[in-house]
């Protein structure tokens, strides 16, 4: 491969991830100023939610609409549309549908984790299990280390006992 074509090569990359870039900034701008107003704590920037048209009981339903805190969700042309930009990937919209596996979310949390979910079962036990995980950090920073905790604990069972 020749030199010319390496840099042609490489710059091509560049406008490329230039253009990807300029792209992705534009749409979070555009996302912060569309929810600012509705004040809502934008929990999960990256996410997909789909939603199952066979499955869907749409107009006897709109239980889904009713739930989102956005307006993400909307009716239209007699099925569930939803605009991504305000979807914030709450769940709220899982929790609330009749049926299973209908509506299907994909969230990646700020450290890297990715959930996914499509029912309200499994959404209740991955919300206790966030924070279940969120408690023991706070217990840590508080008591780095197990033997300090576990003392505590027996103290306090003490003051109870005694109380
Ligand atoms: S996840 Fe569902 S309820 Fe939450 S913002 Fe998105 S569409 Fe609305
Ligand atoms: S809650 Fe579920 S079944 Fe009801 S309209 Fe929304 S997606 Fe369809």
């Amino acid at each position: 491969m020749s030199k010319g074509s390496k840099s042609n090569e490489s710059s091509s990359v560049d406008m490329f991830r230039l253009l990807t870039e300029t792209t992705e900034k534009t749409r979070k701008k555009r996302r912060k100023e569309l929810l600012a107003p509705l004040d809502v704590k934008e929990f999960f920037v990256e996410g997909t939610l789909s939603i199952n048209k066979r499955t869907c009981k749409g107009v006897e339903c709109k239980l889904c609409i009713k739930a989102c805190p956005t307006n993400a969700l909307y009716w239209k042309a007699g099925e569930v549309g939803l605009m991504e930009d305000l979807c914030v990937y709450c769940g709220a919209c899982v929790l609330s549908c009749m049926v299973d596996d209908c509506i299907k979310i994909s969230r990646k949390r700020p450290e890297g984790i990715v959930e996914t979910f499509s029912r309200p079962k499994d959404f209740t036990v991955l919300q206790h299990n966030v924070n279940a995980r969120r408690r023991l950090e706070k217990i840590r920073e508080v008591f780095p280390r197990t033997e300090d905790y576990i003392e505590w604990r027996k103290e306090k069972a003490k003051q109870k006992k005694s109380s």
